[in-house]
């Protein structure tokens, strides 16, 4: 009778333990904790709750509007961006401007989310404009 051996070796330490296993965050691929809901260094969301708790989704929502702002990689962010907040700029200049009518607690919410507004879409653009080009694809 012919002898049955495995033709792997029992203990292999080559290959890691799957209790060793962090997960990788999608956006700087820094092992991260397994319990962790956001990413340690960047503040990516790992999991689906970090995206759908109730104050967690605040963080996750504010990541993407970072990311976007810091970074923008293609000019439908650019777009994107300017369509959210050139609407956010705007009510908020009707808000300043029709402060008789509306009071000076909407005066005051306009005139804060005015500039930060439009900071963000200077900033954004800005980046966009002066981003690092890899190659000559037209994007
Ligand atoms: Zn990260």
């Amino acid at each position: 009778m012919e002898d049955v051996k495995p033709r792997w070796p029992e203990n292999n330490d080559q290959v890691p333990d799957e209790s060793d296993a962090k997960p990788l965050c999608l956006s700087c691929l820094v092992p991260n904790e397994l319990s962790a809901h956001f990413c340690a260094k960047c503040g990516a969301p790992l999991t689906s709750y970090a995206a759908t708790g109730p104050f967690e989704h605040l963080f996750a929502e504010g990541h993407v509007y970072r990311q976007a702002t810091e970074r923008p990689r293609s000019f439908i962010v650019v777009f994107g961006i300017w369509l959210i907040f050139g609407t956010m700029a705007l009510t908020a200049a009707a808000l300043v401007f029709m402060s008789r009518e509306n009071g000076v607690v909407s005066a005051a919410f306009g005139a804060f989310l005015l500039p930060v507004s439009l900071i963000i879409i200077w900033k954004t653009t800005r980046n966009y404009l002066a981003r690092p080009r890899m190659d000559n694809t037209p994007d």
